[in-house]
């Protein structure tokens, strides 16, 4: 069905024409004709499939009858992290830009004063984390009972940060009589018990979830230790060897969002690290700063990158393999986009085959494989969970990617930038030579040094004296 067809206002298609947008997604389709008859919706979609436009559209018509009230919103909208309410409220300026509709952003992190000024104005669309809400509401800044239109927004995810108690309370505040968009990725028990909770009689959508990844994205396995410095140096190694622009580089443990940034870092590679932790201030910063190309390397966890529209990505690195089969797709699913072509990469350790193998069911295929010269560690495990490090698998094999080709060119093109001599206090690719690592393997304690071109100084972090195999936060 064309836009035009939909029931959306000539000014949100307008709006909608200027954005570039030439026909509705398959979840727009479905949930804008729904919506703007008042219907309530179950939505089973994740990010990337164009959910946002499928509530923000008929949102913005049905808002733009009526005027808010002082510190009563008129729609709550609320979003698992800031960045994504962040994009939301975007979204709100671009599609609502031919109406004047009021909104304020409620995220933790931005002063409070400010916030509170907003909704003293009146506002039709309130966008907010659950933690800032029930903050501001505590302190008698809102009132919630004027809320029409609720959408809650990546269930599963509020699920897995804990935010479940706090939708439940948020929702207690709201009038029994409104309409309720309730959109999750995945459908677990929790998920659909609470959609029973808060929903009456919803239109269940669900498009195809993106369970394998976009045609438009290249993706590779490479098999190596799972010793972190040498997975460091295997990344440093495929960063030289491809033509990165821009890149996200997925950890699994937000403490190894900062190593592996401040690793990166000192091997002179333009990056930075984002996760939950970090002050709000210098997250928009680091975002920003990613998406003008000052900065072209971003290390990250899934909470912070879900969701996260950049559309011209060139590459996707797994600096571990995601524990959740679904988070593979949503990391690669971060490059090819808006029809350019992307590329991935995982690093794996051979004890990481049980994750893998749940990746290739999910998506349905084996992801092909690639040697990193010099760092390759032979085949998964498959039972995942043995700890059985450094079980190497003789040299030799036919090589399957352009990694091993770039060295047969002539050897990969180092970095201008890219210092010699830290690689040899951790591994560095430059240095690494068949079977080298067979003398590096899991049971070389870290050493503690002084040594300044040592990747820590004089502090050895946790991690490097973890359980090997042991999967945290
Ligand atoms: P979302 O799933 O809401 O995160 O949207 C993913 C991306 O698709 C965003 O960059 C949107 O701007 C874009 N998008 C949304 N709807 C459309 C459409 N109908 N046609 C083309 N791109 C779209």
């Amino acid at each position: 069905m064309p836009f035009t067809d939909l029931g959306l206002s000539e000014d949100v298609l307008r709006a909608v024409a200027d954005a570039g947008y030439t026909e509705p997604t398959p979840i727009q389709d479905q949930a804008i004709p729904v919506v703007l008859m008042g219907r309530d919706v179950l939505g089973l979609a994740q990010t990337g499939t164009g959910k946002t436009a499928s509530f923000t559209l008929p949102m913005i018509d049905i808002l733009a009858a009526g005027r808010a009230r002082a510190r009563m919103p008129r729609s709550l909208i609320l979003e698992p992290t800031r960045e994504l309410a962040t994009q939301v409220a975007e979204n709100f300026e671009t599609y609502g830009k031919y109406n004047k509709l009021s909104k304020a952003l409620l995220i933790g992190g931005e002063a409070i004063a400010d916030q509170q000024q907003v909704l003293d104005r009146g506002v039709d669309v309130l966008i907010a984390t659950p933690g800032r809400l029930l903050d501001l509401f505590e302190r008698g800044n809102i009132l919630l009972t004027d809320v029409k239109i609720l959408v809650i927004d990546e269930s599963d995810r509020m699920l897995d940060m804990g935010f479940i108690p706090d939708i439940e309370r948020i929702v207690k505040l709201l009038p029994k009589i409104r309409q309720t968009l309730f959109f999750s990725a995945t459908f677990p028990p929790e998920i659909r018990r609470l959609a029973d909770d808060f929903l009456i009689n919803p239109k269940e959508i669900r498009v195809a979830p993106p369970a394998t990844t976009a045609e438009t994205v290249d993706d590779f396995l490479a098999v190596v230790s799972g010793d972190p410095k040498e997975k460091r140096a295997a990344l440093r190694a495929l960063l030289a060897s491809e033509p990165v622009r821009n890149a996200l580089i997925f950890c699994n443990r937000k403490r190894d969002v900062d190593i592996l940034a401040r690793s990166l870092k000192r091997y002179d590679f333009n990056v930075a690290g984002l996760h939950g932790d970090m002050v709000q201030a210098v997250r928009t910063e680091t975002l920003d700063a990613f998406r003008d190309g000052q900065i072209s390397l971003l290390v990250c966890s899934d909470v912070a990158a879900r969701g996260l529209d950049i559309s011209d990505l060139s590459h996707v690195f797994n600096f571990d393999v995601p524990a959740n089969a679904e988070d593979y797709v949503h990391r690669v699913g971060r490059t090819g986009r808006a029809g350019r072509r992307g590329r991935a990469f995982t690093l794996a350790g051979p004890e990481d085959g049980k994750f893998v193998a749940a990746i290739s069911r999910l998506i349905g295929r084996k992801i092909d494989r690639i040697d990193v010269p010099g760092f390759d560690a032979g085949e998964l495990e498959s039972d995942g969970g043995r700890r059985r490090r450094g079980r190497q698998r003789p040299k030799g094999r036919e090589s399957r990617g352009k990694i091993r080709d770039t060295e047969r060119q002539g050897g990969r093109r180092r970095r201008a930038s890219e210092k010699p001599e830290p690689a040899k206090a951790e591994t560095g690719a430059q240095t690494a030579k068949p079977g080298s690592k067979d003398k590096k393997s899991k049971r070389d304690k870290p050493r503690r040094t002084s040594d300044k071109h040592a990747a820590f100084g004089d502090a050895v972090p946790n991690f490097l004296t973890r359980p090997l195999g042991a999967k945290g936060n």
